[in-house]
């Protein structure tokens, strides 16, 4: 199977901050689309472009040649698929499910296992790219899963991002986007230490930003969202909620393994004060206030 945009039939479970963009890309790109989202408002625009609703995975999987899931958890994930009305009870023999939720390495290998007991293909893919790469169909999708299943899907996969790589077996997506999320733990604080440290010096932030935005020091993260902590928007693009999830489940495999991460401990430990301080619903970049004694003024979208 190869997927052709006039003959098979997508489905979209997740239509959040970064579902609700790459299904759009996926209409957009002329394939019938059938979608299905916990709170149900949120597939109102997508039905208004054309999409048709369903109602639940189960409905959905049974009328879907492929299926997209991006839900929050691990947990959502287990629901998705194994649940008694969930993808796998209900998928087609020969479907392809990708889920691009960030989830833990080994959920995606027990699942794909069970699919494969049943003739169908899961494969992990989770994306970075963050709500921007989402909009301008632009992310990094880095997959784990069978070769002919992740070679069908391509195309498709490609309506929603730029760099699409298959990294191994099942799992293999999850631990490659583990290994992004530890390179953004410490970048997070050292982007929040360097502003700390000028704005305290009485350095004009934005004329700093302007300035090693394009040294050696410059990076996705200190040019994108280091205008927004200059301004105290710490409106979400990323959940803390959400990435505190991801560095626990990276530390909990750096823990199997024996591997001491330090900068990956300690930023967690500094995420988990901002959840604590009720600030868990603001995007990544709030970390800032843990700098700041928890008294910038922000503002939360
Ligand atoms: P989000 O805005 O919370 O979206 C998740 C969506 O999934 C919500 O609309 C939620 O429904 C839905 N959902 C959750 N469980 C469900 C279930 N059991 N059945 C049906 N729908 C369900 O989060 P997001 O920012 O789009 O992130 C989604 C995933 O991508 C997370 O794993 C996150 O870590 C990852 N990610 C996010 C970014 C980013 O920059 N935002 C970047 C890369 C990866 P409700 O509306 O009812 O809550």
């Amino acid at each position: 199977m190869t997927v052709q945009t006039r003959t098979t039939k997508v489905g979209f479970i997740g239509l959040g901050i970064m579902g609700r963009s790459m299904a759009a890309h996926i209409l957009k790109a002329g394939y019938e689309l059938h979608v299905y989202n916990r709170t149900r408002s949120k597939t109102d625009d997508l039905i208004a472009q054309g999409a048709i609703s369903e109602e639940s995975p189960g409905d959905l999987a049974a009328v879907c040649d492929v299926v997209i899931t991006i839900v929050g958890y691990p947990a959502d994930v287990e629901e998705v698929y194994l649940g008694l009305d969930g993808l796998l009870a209900h998928a087609r023999p020969g479907a392809v499910l990708v889920d691009m939720t960030t989830s833990s390495p080994a959920l995606a290998r027990r699942i794909a296992n069970e699919a494969a007991d049943k003739g169908v293909a899961v494969l992990d893919a989770p994306v970075s790219g963050g709500d921007v790469g989402a909009r301008e169909g632009k992310l990094a999708i880095m997959t784990g899963g069978d070769e002919a299943a992740f070679e069908a899907v391509k195309p498709l996969l490609a309506t929603m991002g730029g760099t699409i790589v298959l990294m191994g077996g099942p799992g293999a997506g999850q631990h490659t986007k583990m290994a992004n999320q530890i390179a953004i733990a410490s970048t997070m604080m050292a982007v929040c230490e360097s502003l700390a440290y000028a704005e305290a010096t009485g350095v004009d932030p934005e004329r700093l930003l302007g300035v090693i935005g394009t040294g050696a020091a410059s990076s996705f993260l200190l040019n994108g969202l280091g205008p927004k902590i200059v301004a105290r928007d710490f409106a979400p693009g990323f959940f803390v909620h959400h990435f505190v999830k991801d560095m626990s489940i990276a530390l909990e495999e750096a823990e199997r393994m024996k591997l001491d991460l330090p900068g990956l401990s300690l930023a967690r430990e500094l995420y988990q004060k901002l959840v604590d301080g009720g600030f868990d619903e603001e995007g990544t970049q709030a970390l800032y206030r843990v700098y700041t004694g928890f008294t910038s003024r922000g503002t939360t979208g």
